[in-house]
């Protein structure tokens, strides 16, 4: 088996495109969040660029421990002086310098020569080299380089003392026969290529960076640079959890390469990108978008419950996914209808079943989805008495304004004693969770609060969806109301009673 190593740019390449700007501290939770997932490199910046990025660079190459961290530097002295000095402070420091290889990059762009482009090259490797460092070499534009002068560089900076060699498709123009063949030709042809190791830099201008880093393995690659979610310059980069579930899943690659990633962490990892940067993922984005495990079609339902096998290549769990597994809409079938209410903790008889479902299908017919709390609506029509109401609200008063901290006061019947509290918090939602907290003295912990409409416009019903748990046990509360306080307040009140009736039913047992 050979490792393919990760070398990650999503805080230098994914933050340099737009939308992708980070702070600091946002920069350092996503740095954290890579050495968890296990990447051999993190490319932290590009210090000399701005006196922000050298500073979190350096901050990086002190903190976080365990990945080698890279910074970027032109072949110019102040840029290899400057990440230098940024990635020194990590026990395993690497700069990695490049300059471009293709005539029109050097005519236009540079207005050098082939052969000054080779001499910068050589001095900027040999200059990092004599720091101590560890050398990349990048050969910018490599895809629309000629061959022997390509050949020609690469030879120039090993002997200078590059021991990465990066072969960057800088505009997204290769497809995976011709990459694949550049680089079968770089290991026919360069002389010196020893120990070195090659790596695949590639963007997805026309949608084949993936495949294209995965054809450089095949021919002979042995390190990735991607990003999380595919973020970076214009149509992104290789996405980092699509080449690694790549590798993994398919067993051309998985017999004989791997990679050191914990792919558990994955879709954590892309929430995290997607809250700090302004780059949303797409619903149907490949392995950690909403649909990419979402099943709604009737066959495909089926076919899930019987065995997942029949349509899932990936097991969700093997990348962290969380979401809603079977969709129901007017697509689906009968099991999945049992399987999502059995989730709920709801029994219906078969009579009731029956009709539960056609309303399930009837109110399918008129919206695009059905959510869990329409489920519960629905089977409430059709004869579940619901769980025993052990919280159930009495009255409430939020206060929500530009000049005081948001306020509220809250009643709550607990097994038909009124309990009371006010209390303030960040916003109104907040503060009126306070208060329950407060008021019930409830010792579970949330751990999750998710709110979202079910309709366009401001007067759209909200569904809050929250997860509490408690000594091992958690569970899911669901309310739906037009307004979102009254919502939120409902969906923590379902899930303490839900909670209730668990805890209810283990003491009878245990008796
Ligand atoms: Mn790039």
């Amino acid at each position: 088996m050979s490792k393919v190593q990760i070398f990650d740019t999503t805080l230098r390449d994914g933050e340099q495109c737009p939308g992708g700007s980070m702070t600091l501290s946002e920069k350092l939770r996503v740095a954290e969040r890579l050495a968890l997932l296990n990447v051999d490199v993190i490319e932290a910046g590009f210090p000399a660029s701005s006196v922000g990025d050298f500073e979190s660079v350096a901050k990086i190459a002190r903190q976080i421990h365990g990945p080698i961290i890279c910074g970027l530097a032109r072949t110019i002295d102040v840029d290899i002086d400057r990440c230098w000095e940024a990635v020194r402070h990590s026990s395993r420091p690497r700069v990695h310098t490049f300059i471009a290889t293709s005539d029109l990059h050097i005519t236009e762009k540079l207005r050098m020569t082939r052969e000054s482009v080779v001499v910068a090259a050589v001095r900027a490797v040999a200059r990092a080299k004599a720091y101590g460092a560890e050398v990349e070499f990048s050969l910018e534009d490599a895809t629309r380089t000629d061959y022997d002068y390509m050949c020609l560089v690469i030879e120039a900076v090993i002997n200078a003392g590059a021991t990465i060699v990066n072969i960057p498709d800088t505009v997204g123009y290769a497809d995976p026969w011709s990459y694949g063949d550049r680089i079968a030709h770089i290991f026919a042809n360069v002389p010196n290529i020893g120990e070195t190791v090659f790596s695949a830099h590639c963007h997805n201008d026309l949608g084949q960076a993936v495949a294209n880093s995965l054809a450089a393995i095949h021919f002979g690659a042995r390190q990735v640079e991607c990003t999380i979610n595919g973020i970076g310059e214009r149509a992104g980069n290789t996405a980092l959890e699509e080449l690694v579930m790549s590798i993994k899943t398919q067993p051309f690659f998985s017999g004989r390469f791997s990679t050191g990633i914990e792919t558990k962490h994955l879709y954590g990892a892309s929430r995290l990108v997607v809250q700090v940067t302004d780059l949303p993922v797409q619903s149907h984005k490949a392995v950690v978008g909403r649909n990419a495990f979402a099943h709604e079609a009737g066959i495909h339902q089926a076919g899930m419950i019987a065995n997942r096998q029949t349509y899932e290549i990936m097991n969700p769990e093997d990348v962290g996914w969380q979401g809603e597994g079977l969709v129901l809409g007017k697509h689906s079938g009968r099991r999945a209808f049992a399987v999502r209410l059995a989730e709920l903790g709801i029994k219906l008889d078969d009579q009731e079943f029956k009709a539960a479902f056609d309303a399930m299908k009837a109110l399918a017919d008129e919206r695009k989805s059905v959510y869990a709390s329409d489920l519960v609506a629905i089977a409430r029509d059709h004869g579940f008495t619901g769980i025993p109401e052990t919280f159930r609200l009495e009255a409430m008063t939020v206060v929500s304004s530009t000049h005081t901290t948001p306020m509220a006061t809250i009643k709550i019947a607990v097994n038909g004693k009124t309990v009371d509290c006010g209390t303030l918090g960040v916003g109104p939602v907040d503060a009126v969770y306070n208060a329950i907290f407060q008021a019930t003295g409830l010792s579970a912990k949330l751990v999750s609060f998710g709110l979202r409409a079910t309709a366009e416009g401001t007067d759209s019903p909200a569904e809050v969806q929250v997860k509490i748990g408690e000594n091992g046990h958690s569970v899911v509360g669901i309310a739906g109301d037009d307004d979102v306080v009254k919502a939120s307040v409902n969906a923590l009140l379902d899930a303490m009673n839900r909670l209730e009736a668990i805890k209810e039913a283990e003491a009878e047992t245990s008796k």
